[in-house]
């Protein structure tokens, strides 16, 4: 364990100095909010102060300085994260990136948008779709930053079609732990020139680096999107129907997977009424493209795909007011869940689409087994599920081994099905223990390598993804 210093007086005189009186927070009010991601369930860390740079400059005097003062330093985008990444698990300094939010450009002609890690990503899409353009991942929670999104390697919806945030990055400039500024990666299509260290970074959840600016690729904006709500009479149904499904001719925008129970969840916390709610469970099934004439074709292939694999009915959402029913109900799942069960854990394993039905079999058990609420719902098209376990009523003294004994089976059956601990959430610290019990060893070995040859110091997000 290496040891860093406390944030003093002097420390916060410096930074005052880098980024402005008014940038840097140091009393209690100030810094609660980030002492936690959306998972405080985590725990509550509180930062020795807090440092909100404008530019890479900044960001490198802020690193530099903590280099050699030995101060560890936490990166940290809109703390929307889900395994406590952004927390300061060790004090030392946060480093926010909330005023590093400029879109430095948008250039229709190369499909190329350059921007600071700060943008939030709602911001991002307003921007590129006003100009008829689509940055494809589409994570849920659109109040993340373009940072976070990189740091995690986050997915979304669409990534069946489109694929994830690693997709979409050419280059990132990005600030050592030693305070250097380095870019990696270009303005270019292809790259085979030496290692891939601009890959590396992305998904290393600020534990090599500060990523500063991001250089995306962008497409095209489809038209229009049409979904179809497809009931069938059980999640095992409705999961073995998607296979079929993805060897389409036209690939599906999205495919996800959803119970009657996370939509009744969903209905009550929204206070609006899903459309045809009353099955056990649905595949929601989406096309895009800039007419009906293109889309139409698909949206038959899939029709008659799935009524062909026991599909109950299928209700085609194609105006904005059923579109927005359906797609406001699967935005909230999360925080509808949490609503209804006031404390509850989660992980976002991924496993190959045929196993999701197995997987969820074992939630069932479990859930018979241990007298717990577990609600699932993800991403069928490429088996990424989501999994809470919800405390609802159950005593403190118990939650705590029970949830754990819980969340020891999902990853034990996810090791099982030859998956992975995390599919778009990351491991944080909430979920090392994990990722090293489903690791090779020599594998895990090499990853603690890689973090050594970036940061030797250990003071890049200390206690995070590997020790
Ligand atoms: C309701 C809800 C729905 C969600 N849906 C999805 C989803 O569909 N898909 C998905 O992938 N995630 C989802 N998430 C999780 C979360 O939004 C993502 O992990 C997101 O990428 C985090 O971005 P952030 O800006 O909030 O990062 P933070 O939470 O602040 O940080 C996350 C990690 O990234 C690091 N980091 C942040 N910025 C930088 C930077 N500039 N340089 C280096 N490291 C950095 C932090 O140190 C930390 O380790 C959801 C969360 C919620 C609450």
């Amino acid at each position: 364990m290496a040891a860093y210093n406390k944030v003093n007086a002097s420390d916060i005189a410096y930074f005052q100095r880098v980024v402005g009186l008014t940038n840097v927070y140091h009393t209690d009010d100030t810094m609660e909010d980030y002492s936690h991601d959306e998972m405080s369930i985590y725990g509550i860390f509180k930062p020795g102060c807090v440092v909100l740079p404008s530019s890479t400059h900044q960001v490198s005097d802020i690193v530099k300085y903590c280099d050699e003062h030995d101060l560890s330093i936490t990166t940290r985008g809109a703390g929307t994260g889900l395994c406590g990444g952004c927390v300061p698990i060790h004090g030392g300094v946060v480093l926010s990136t909330e005023k590093m939010n400029q879109v430095i450009s948008i250039d229709p002609f190369t499909l190329t948008a350059v921007v600071q890690s700060g943008v939030v990503l709602m911001d991002f899409n307003t921007k590129v779709n006003a100009l008829g353009l689509l940055y494809p991942p589409d994570p849920g929670e659109k109040s993340a930053t373009i940072g976070g999104n990189v740091a995690t390697n986050a997915g979304g919806m669409r990534a069946v079609k489109y694929g994830v945030t690693r997709d979409y990055v050419k280059a990132i400039e990005v600030v050592l732990p030693n305070g250097q500024i380095i870019t990696l990666g270009g303005d270019i299509t292809k790259n085979s020139s030496g290692y891939d260290l601009k890959d590396l970074f992305i998904g290393s959840e600020g534990t090599l680096g500060i990523i500063t600016t991001i250089t995306l690729k962008l497409v095209p904006l489809p038209k229009m999107m049409v979904s179809l709500l497809i009931p069938f009479d059980s999640i095992e149904k409705a999961l073995s129907a998607v296979p079929y499904v993805m060897q389409l001719p036209t690939t599906a925008t999205t495919i996800e997977f959803m119970e009657h129970d996370v939509l009744v969840d969903a209905q009550d916390y929204l206070g609006k009424a899903f459309p045809n709610k009353d099955y056990p469970a649905y595949l929601l099934i989406s096309y895009n493209g800039d007419d009906m004439d293109v889309i139409r074709p698909a949206l038959d292939a899939c029709m008659k795909c799935v009524m062909a694999h026991d599909a109950l009915d299928v209700f085609l959402s194609d105006t904005s007011e059923r579109q927005d029913a359906i797609w406001n109900a699967r935005g909230a799942f999360l925080e509808a869940i949490k609503n209804s069960a006031g404390v509850m854990d989660e992980c976002d394993v991924v496993v190959r689409p045929i196993d999701v039905a197995e997987f969820i079999r074992h939630t069932r058990f479990l859930m018979g087994k241990h007298h717990v609420r577990i609600r699932v719902f993800g991403h069928a098209g490429d088996g990424n599920l989501h999994v809470y376990v919800c405390k609802d009523n159950i005593p403190d003294e118990k939650w705590r081994g029970l949830v754990n004994t819980v969340m020891d089976s999902l990853y034990e059956k996810a090791r099982e099905l030859n998956g992975m601990v995390s599919g778009e959430h990351g491991i944080g610290h909430a979920k090392k223990g994990y990722l090293k019990e489903a690791l090779d060893p020599v594998v895990l070995q090499l990853m603690k390598g890689v973090k050594k040859v970036f940061d030797p110091k250990r003071i890049m997000n200390p206690g995070k993804v590997v020790d």
